[in-house]
């Protein structure tokens, strides 16, 4: 059985675990508020006992930096992660005016099998631990010397598919009042991206974590989305919007549209038309995209078709932006993850 990280337990049980074990409570504050400054175990204060007792009883420190992509048209960093099983799997940093963001995985590879995209190409290894994807952000954070003040749940994997993991992850980066022990990164400045796991989202509405929430729809009819994800066999758009709009009510966060255009499949006026139906009355953002360079069949729309697409959404009242791409050069943009790197991965 893979012991549990140490760097996502929550502060209380770590407390208990210590005292039940013979050392002092306020040991458990200090050996995460180490961690979280970035700390290896071995430069945190704590005695030599307490040490063993610790490596013995959790992972700590047991995500590695394997490379780091630089692009060359921005500051856009794509980080290679050697996880504790040798696994590997890719986050990305971006710089933005308003802050430095983190794309993050939420899973070594994906099921869904949306035909755009790299990450699940290779079919689906494991779910990630909260405690992994907080030691990303960790060394991200190091190695860049740059505070991360927005994460983007779009990284390989869907998220609601390791629903719990991910929940425990927001909960260790995002507390309810701020601490020493936690990233503290406002649940405002965080994204979470779905391909329209239904039943999900409704879970979502649950949560006290209210994050924003993107919807992957890329289509305006169920049949167009079939040909492009393998999830609209499985719900449909309308059920899907459906649960976006009680998100919205129930949180007040804008949910977020992602519309990755294909050409011939989702990119005419009548597409546009239609996703302004499905959207009426609904506070939100379209999200156009560009589809970026993946090995597939898919043709994508020319920067004037792009743009013109955009338009007619904001013409048909729809709040809607071409999105700018960041470090496609280093097969980070949306989409390619784990595709370049698996093609360089003889390399390491
Ligand atoms: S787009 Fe997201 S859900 Fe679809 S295959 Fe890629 S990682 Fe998985």
């Amino acid at each position: 059985m893979t012991l549990p990280f140490l760097i996502s337990q929550n502060l209380s049980d770590l407390e208990t675990t210590l005292i039940s074990n013979g050392f002092e409570r306020y040991r458990a504050k200090q050996a995460l508020e180490g961690l979280f400054k970035g700390k290896n175990l071995d430069e945190i204060n704590l005695n030599t006992k307490l040490k063993e007792f610790l490596y013995k009883n959790y992972l700590i420190n047991a995500t590695k930096i394997e490379k780091v992509f630089d692009s060359k048209k921005s500051t856009t960093k794509k980080f290679l992660f050697k996880l504790f099983d040798n696994s590997l799997v890719e986050g990305v940093f971006m710089e933005y005016k308003h802050g430095n963001s983190f794309c993050v995985s939420t899973q070594v590879g994906c099921k869904m099998g949306c035909a755009f995209c790299t990450s699940g190409k290779n079919g689906f290894l494991r779910n990630l631990f909260a405690g992994e994807m907080v030691e990303f952000l960790i060394l991200a954070q190091k190695f860049t010397n740059k505070k991360i003040n927005n994460i983007v749940l779009m990284g390989s994997g869907e998220p609601l598919d390791n629903f719990d993991e991910v929940i425990r992850f927001l909960d260790c980066i995002c507390p309810q009042e701020k601490n020493n022990y936690s990233l503290n990164i406002s649940n405002r400045n965080i994204a979470l991206s779905t391909c329209g796991i239904v039943p999900k989202i409704y879970d979502l509405c649950n949560i006290n974590q209210k994050v924003s929430l993107s919807i992957s729809l890329h289509a305006t009819t169920d049949e167009a989305r079939k040909k492009i994800m393998k999830i609209a066999n499985t719900y449909k758009i309308n059920d899907i919007i459906k649960a976006a709009k009680k998100y919205f009510e129930t949180t007040g966060r804008k949910i977020e549209i992602e519309y990755t255009l294909v050409k011939g499949v989702n990119d005419s006026f009548e597409d546009a038309k239609r996703l302004s139906n499905l959207l009426k009355g609904f506070l939100v953002h379209v999200n156009v995209i560009n589809l970026n360079p993946t090995n597939t069949n898919l043709k994508p729309t020319t920067k004037s078709e792009t743009y013109a697409f955009c338009d007619k959404l904001n013409a048909l009242g729809v709040n809607a932006t071409v999105r700018r791409v960041l470090g496609d050069d280093v097969g980070g943009a949306c989409g390619q993850l784990l595709g370049k790197v698996l093609k360089e991965e003889a390399k390491f």
